[in-house]
Parts: C-alpha cells; structure tokens; sequence
C-alpha cells in the first residue's frame, strides 16, 4: 500500500497534540452542562502508516479509527501484536460484502447506516459469536453523497436494529456538513438520543470538537489535529484544521 503522507511530525509533537487536545476537551467540558462525563478521544489513523501511529501508541494512547477495512486489516494486526489493549473503531461507510472482515478487526462500528447492513451484521455477529457496540449514522444534513440514515426516519432505525435484530446499538453518530454550523447538527442528535436512551455520541473532528463536547460528545473523532495533514488527493482542505 503507498502512503502520500507527511509524517513530519515526531513522536514528542504527536504525545503534545494529544495532551493539548485532552486540554482542550476538558475546557469545553466544563463550560457546558450538556457535556459527557467521559469523552474518548479516537485518534484516526487513515492513510497514515504504521510507523507514524506507532508515535500515539508509544505515546500511550489506545483508541484509534479507521474507515476502510481493507486498510485496516493491512495496518492493526501487527500493532496489535506489539501493543495491548487497542481499541478500533470503523468510522467510514461499510459494504455488506465486508461485514465479516471488519468485524474480525474492529471493536467498535459507527457507521451502520441502513437495514441490509443491519440485518447483515446481526448474522455476521451471530456466525462469529462476536458482538461489538454499533452506532448509527445519521445523515443529519440530507446530503446526497453522504452515508447515514435519514434523520426523519430515525427512531423506526433505531428500534429495527435494538429490537428486531437485537444489535448492541450504543449511540448515534453524525458528520454535520461543512457548510453549515455544526451545533444544529450536534443538538439535533444530542435531544434524539435522549429521546431513545442512548448514551453514546460520535460527533466532532479536528475543526468542530469542542462544539461537539458542549452538545454531549462522547467519542471525538480526530485525525488531522494529531497526526497532521493527510496529504492526499482529496484532503488539502484539511490543512487548516492543524493546532
Ligand atoms: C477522517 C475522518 C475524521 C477525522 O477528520 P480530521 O478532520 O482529520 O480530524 C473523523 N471522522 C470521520 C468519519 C472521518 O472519515
């Protein structure tokens, strides 16, 4: 696999982004009263190569996401090996045809989506008597190229995959577009998983975390902030979002 990647950065700089965002999702905490007691901070590795995560790991930190399975079965069963406890999380959209592989090497999946994969993935956790915590993603901007379920049909998702299926769903999950201000969105999924009692929120990236803390964040997934630009086709955009 090639990597166009800047790994300019050093392990010492990667511990210190790490710190200063911990910080920082403290600060945002404290100011709100909507916010988590407990927010997990899931580096993203994608398109990065192991030697850069290997800079959080011997950093000490655990919790890391991935979006494509293929990527991720190339990179984590060697740095599994070599460091314990990691915990994985499937971020980006996911094919039916990739259920079982992707189980095998995550722990956590955020972006189921729609009922085939719902039905798909109870099977598959059936067949592998291996059960995993799901969030379900919502497309809560109505965008046409986004993944996610549409939010006004949300909550016959919710009890498809909770009561039918008997899927371990512990949250929702949202990429609020990058046009709109993102606190409509995040408030938007804070008031529905109230409504149906899920206590987890994957909400917030490197650009809008600390808005995404004060809406009850409870899994911040960051990339850029840590690891740097991802220096590839579509992602120069992300150069802004550095610390
Ligand atoms: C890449 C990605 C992120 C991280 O984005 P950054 O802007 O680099 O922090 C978060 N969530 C999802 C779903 C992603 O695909």
């Amino acid at each position: 696999m090639t990597f166009t990647v800047d790994q300019k950065y050093t392990e010492q700089e990667i511990a210190t982004n790490i710190a200063i965002l911990q910080e920082n999702i403290e600060k945002a905490r404290l100011k709100s009263e909507l916010a988590a007691d407990k927010v997990n901070l899931i580096a993203v590795s994608k398109m990065h190569p192991p030697v850069h995560i290997e800079k959080a790991l011997k950093a000490g930190h655990r919790i890391f996401g991935e979006n494509k399975v293929q990527e991720a079965a190339k990179k984590w069963p060697a740095l599994r090996e070599k460091y314990k406890n990691i915990e994985l999380h499937m971020i980006g959209p996911l094919q039916t045809n990739k259920v079982g592989q992707m189980l095998q090497h995550f722990d956590v999946l955020h972006s189921l989506d729609r009922p085939k994969l719902a039905r798909v993935l109870a099977k598959e956790m059936d067949k592998q008597g291996k059960r995993i915590d799901c969030f379900i993603q919502l497309n809560t901007g109505n965008e046409d190229q986004k993944s996610g379920h549409d939010p006004e049909k949300a909550g016959k998702f919710i009890q498809y995959c909770q009561d039918e299926l008997d899927l371990p769903v512990v949250g929702l999950m949202c990429i609020p577009p990058i046009d709109q201000d993102p606190e409509v969105h995040f408030g938007f999924l804070l008031k529905l998983a109230q409504d149906y009692g899920l206590k987890c929120l994957s909400m917030g990236m490197s650009s809008d975390y600390r808005q995404a803390v004060r809406f009850g964040s409870t899994h911040v997934r960051i990339g850029t902030s840590i690891f740097g630009p991802r220096v590839g086709k579509k992602e120069h955009h992300l150069l802004e979002h550095l610390p």
